[in-house]
């Protein structure tokens, strides 16, 4: 389980609401990654046949998920890596620590991982005595400020310039001057010395191959790959519905993941990793370990309407177009995973609607996210059941259930229906100004501060049409 956050959802938005610094650069960043994505669209012929492409490959795995992911583990076994299927967070930390410990690991490096960061890893190592650095440079950022990711692929997008300096200038112990290369140079410094004496690396999964039994990692700073070549032993940790069936298909859902995470045709460095490294191999770890985590979503693939949010290819895309969490950044989510889709999956892989439930509010239905989905993922129908699921397991505020249970008595039948509509017109009386409820009723303020509020008519449709009718 994760941990819950202790503001209720409504407080973190306003809390995030009021942070204008974070909100103009979460603002630019996703401004940026959604033009470079529409632009990638533009130049790449049949974009709607790639997007449907990536659906049914995805749909296939999913569907016949048992069936590929005992292929995978028979495969990645001949290659003579070790695979762990761990049911929930515990059961994944416990073999990752256990593993570590086997080897006597003192340091660790990690490659960007959402999975890691769902299971709450780094506190487990670090409660274990070991040393863990995240590689990542935005991950890095987020080490050092103790923070978790608030994108799932840009982690560190609500940080500029300004304080990514202050934090590394505080772990340099010196002034690092808040320009690019000086970062960059910074952050280099520190990690190559890390992969280096690192006992063990981690990384997470962004595609296993079933028909071969490797896994790819994709970046944009080659960390992977060093986290992949230089420590003695390799534990790599995916999410179940990670798993792809062929090198065929990689291709199909790698020329769709950068494109529509960042506008990129390939990211700069793509990894396969086939199992601890062969005879004539010129690197490569001795040991490898891939560690499968279920944590809900079985409960995920069980259920039908559902069992599509894990055709999900974490591309971010959803985030970047969603009006909601262009305001509100990630961490007014509260979980691991912001946007659209961490509304849908959270409380799925939690199994809580009513806490994580509502998230599902966290969203104007206006289906930019479907849109922008590469894997075709109807989010908006996702969030709109959730609600009715919450809904109908009785998880809904008592005046919320007062107000639908006062709207369903009026509107059953015609003669309360016109009793309601014309007490309606006549008790909004004092609140009508130039045709809009503009007072600031403590019930109506958070609609009316923000938008236009029309009053009822002062007739009502069925009177009008009467008079019309003579
Ligand atoms: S739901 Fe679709 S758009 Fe959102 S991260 Fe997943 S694949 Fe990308």
């Amino acid at each position: 389980m994760s941990e819950r956050p202790t503001l209720h959802l409504r407080d973190r938005t306003v809390k995030a609401l009021k942070d204008d610094q974070m909100r103009q650069a979460v603002r630019k960043a996703v401004d940026r990654l959604s033009g470079n994505k529409d632009k990638a669209a533009r130049e790449l012929p049949n974009w709607e046949d790639w997007r449907e492409q990536t659906k049914l490959i995805r749909q296939h795995t999913v569907n016949h998920l048992d069936y590929y992911l005992k292929l995978l583990t028979d495969n990645v076994r001949k290659a003579g890596g070790k695979v762990y299927f761990a049911p929930g967070p515990e059961d994944a930390r416990q073999i990752i620590t256990g593993l570590c410990k086997q080897y006597g690991a003192k340091k660790i490096v990690k490659s960007k991982s959402m999975v890691t960061e769902e299971i709450h890893l780094n506190k487990a190592l670090e409660a274990a005595g070991m040393d863990v650095i995240e590689s990542d440079l935005a991950e890095y950022i987020l080490q050092l400020a103790g923070e978790t990711p608030s994108h799932i692929i840009v982690p560190a997008i609500h940080k500029n310039r300004q304080q990514i300096a202050e934090l590394f200038s505080k772990a340099a112990g010196e002034k690092v001057e808040p320009d690019t290369p000086a970062l960059t140079a910074f952050a280099r410094k520190v990690l190559r010395n890390k992969f280096m004496t690192a006992d063990v690396g981690i990384t997470g999964c962004n595609f296993a191959v079933a028909e071969t039994g490797s896994i790819t990692l994709v970046t944009n700073e080659g960390n992977a790959r060093l986290t992949t070549a230089l420590p003695r032993v390799v534990i790599s940790v995916m999410g179940m519905e990670r798993v792809i069936p062929t090198f065929e298909d990689l291709e199909a859902v790698l020329s769709m993941l950068p494109r529509n995470a960042t506008g990129q045709k390939l990211t700069s460095y793509v990894s396969v990793i086939n199992g601890p490294r062969k005879p004539d191999d010129i690197d490569g770890c001795e040991k490898f370990h891939l560690v499968i985590v279920d944590n809900g979503r079985s409960r995920m693939l069980a259920d039908e309407e559902f069992r599509q949010a894990l055709h999900c290819i974490r591309c971010g895309a959803c985030f970047n177009v969603c009006p909601v969490y262009r305001q509100i950044g990630g961490h007014a989510y509260g979980s691991v995973y912001g946007g659209p889709i961490g509304s849908v999956i959270t409380p799925m892989l939690e199994g809580d609607l009513e806490f994580w439930g509502e998230l599902s509010y966290a969203s104007t239905l206006c289906a930019a996210c479907t849109t922008a989905c590469p894997a075709k993922i109807p989010l908006q129908d996702l969030l709109f059941k959730l609600r009715q699921r919450r809904v109908s397991a009785g998880h809904t505020q008592a005046f919320e259930k007062f107000a639908f249970g006062m709207w369903k008595r009026f509107f059953k039948l015609p003669s309360t229906y016109k009793f309601a509509m014309k007490a309606a017109s006549l008790g909004q009386k004092p609140l009508v100004n130039n045709g809009y409820i503009t007072a600031k009723l403590p019930l109506l303020a958070n609609w009316t501060n923000s938008r236009y509020m029309r009053a009822a008519a002062d007739t009502t449709f069925r009177d009008e049409w009467k008079k019309r009718k003579k």
